[in-house]
């Protein structure tokens, strides 16, 4: 099949893109001597992470239980649930740590009241991974607080439970205008944990963490060298990227792997609709800190060479049309109805989310189609 013979919208995924990506990030990790546990919640799909695992990827990170029950059942038995647990989920995660090595996050003591209620009459013991706050403002504890030392203080001294290590995000790397905020963000994400990491082997040497984990696609890529003393990274959306990416300059359009197909199903003077909407591409507005203009995603002009096309902004986004504001000497203005437009989106991972399934393409073949798994749980 060729991509001209696909029904539109359509998610595609550029194979040779995707394995770069996945290559490029194995080498980083592998070079600094960590381990790589790629967030899967980009993708969804099991090809992907075969290929991820296949260039070295020790284990996955999940965000949901039906991510992680599938991954399991799906032959990925090392699996990191990267959100901090709620009480609903304990029952679903005592049946999934029988099937696989699982890691859970805790941020709040009452979670661990609750478990170690839960754990009490079984013979089971479960990992937890403290969840630490990097300046994201997000969740995770305090690592300057005393409290947070009594955490995993009493995370340790749990019969049930075992003290796994410490776990953060340098998401706050989204918010910043320059590389030198984002080496910044990468600097207080390193740090916020190894810093918490010293204070509990000064506490007491039983409490040294086994893990030290960091992660997010701009903190990885924006520098060669992770610091000594983290063991681990979880990085995510760098097997696609996405326009928020290209914005911050952590890599070029032509690095993007996955785009989203439409047709031209309007053609006026000063616009084009497409069927490609908020249901296909995602509402997320994108990366306007540095490009107000962004709109809901970037027309290629070309994308095998990585060019947008010039003075032409999706302005706004229904539940399945997408209107293209056309500047004068925009490169699609005189669009015919029924051709296409290939668009980066702002957000990759939300995009993908919208899909059943990607097709994989090499060139104008479309060579596979992956399924995207997208259930929160599996009954
Ligand atoms: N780890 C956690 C806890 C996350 O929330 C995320 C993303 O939100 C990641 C890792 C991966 O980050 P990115 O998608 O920037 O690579």
């Amino acid at each position: 099949m060729r991509v001209s013979d696909l029904m539109t919208p359509a998610t595609l995924v550029d194979y040779d893109r995707l394995k770069a990506n996945i290559r490029f990030m194995s080498a980083r990790a592998r070079d600094n001597g960590v381990s790589l546990r790629p967030h899967i919640k980009t993708h969804k799909c099991l090809e992907i992470a075969e290929l991820q695992k296949n260039f070295g990827a020790a284990g996955i990170t999940a965000s949901t239980i039906g991510e992680a029950q599938h991954f399991a059942r799906n032959g990925f038995k090392d699996i990191t649930l990267a959100v901090p647990l709620a009480q609903d989920k304990i029952t679903a995660v005592k049946q999934l740590a029988v099937r696989a090595d699982l890691k859970i996050l805790v941020d709040h003591s009452a979670t661990v009241t609750q478990l170690i209620s839960a754990l009490k009459r079984t013979k089971m013991e479960l990992d937890v991974l403290v969840k630490v706050d990097c300046t994201l403002g997000r969740s995770g504890v305090d690592p300057e607080k005393r409290s947070s030392i009594k955490l995993v203080e009493r995370i340790s001294k749990a019969r049930r439970l075992r003290f796994a290590g410490l776990l953060t995000h340098g998401g706050s790397s989204y918010s910043a205008t320059s590389e030198e905020g984002i080496v910044k963000a990468a600097d207080e994400e390193s740090q916020a944990v190894l810093k918490f990491a010293s204070l509990l082997r000064k506490e007491n040497p039983n409490l040294a963490p086994e893990t030290i984990s960091i992660g997010s696609t701009p903190t990885m890529m924006v520098r060669d060298v992770i610091p000594d003393g983290i063991t681990e990274v979880r990085p995510g959306n760098y097997v696609f990227f996405d326009y928020t990416q290209v914005a911050l300059g952590i890599c070029r359009a032509y690095n993007c792997a996955l785009t989203v197909l439409a047709s031209v199903i309007g053609s006026f003077k000063d616009r084009l609709i497409v069927d490609a909407g908020a249901t296909a591409l995602s509402m997320d507005p994108g990366p306007i800190h540095i490009d107000p203009d962004c709109g809901h995603g970037k027309v290629f002009s070309d994308y095998e060479e990585g060019d947008f096309a010039e003075s032409t902004t999706i302005t706004n986004l229904s539940q399945e049309h997408g209107k293209v504001a056309l500047g004068s000497d925009s490169s699609v203005k005189k669009a015919k109805l029924g051709s296409r437009l290939r668009i980066l989106p702002n957000h990759s991972c939300l995009t993908a989310n919208l899909t059943d399934e990607y097709y994989v393409t090499s060139g104008a073949e479309v060579i596979d189609i992956w399924n995207v798994y997208r259930r929160r749980v599996v009954t």
